[in-house]
């Protein structure tokens, strides 16, 4: 169920509140240390699942980095005009949340890169998985 923003701000970090309600970015390096073994990652917000363990990859850009969601509709992508430059957004499908953007330089097979903000994401390893 989508949050109130009152919900949200007491539920998030102050960080993870303005990565996910305003769009904002962490600092590369700061989070993702996520473990490596087969799990889900969670939106932060209201808990819908986004992206896999194992379409993760070692960008070198201190984002959490996926090749693709767990499935085409977990999320959205629009483009983004900030900052003069054109980017695309990606923000969860189940409340909007902005998560990161997507690039067009990622590996096999799919060729883009999520590059998440990584206080958007709770890591649940599979068995624990619901
Ligand atoms: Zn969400």
């Amino acid at each position: 169920m989508k949050r109130t923003p009152a919900q949200l701000k007491l539920h998030l970090s102050d960080l993870a509140y303005k990565v996910t309600q305003k769009g904002g970015t962490e600092r590369a390096g700061s989070h993702d240390d996520f473990p490596k073994e087969a799990g889900v990652f969670h939106c932060v917000c209201c808990n819908a699942p986004l992206f896999q363990n194992d379409s993760k990859f070692e960008s070198g850009t201190g984002w959490p980095s996926f090749f693709q969601p767990i499935a085409l509709s977990a999320v959205r992508e629009k483009t983004d005009r900030k900052l003069w430059m054109t980017r695309t957004e990606v923000t969860c499908a189940a409340c909007d949340a902005h998560l990161g953007h997507v690039f067009p330089d990622g590996p096999p097979p799919t060729g883009q890169r999520y590059c998440m903000n990584g206080v958007a994401l709770v890591y649940k390893p599979d068995e624990e998985a619901s």
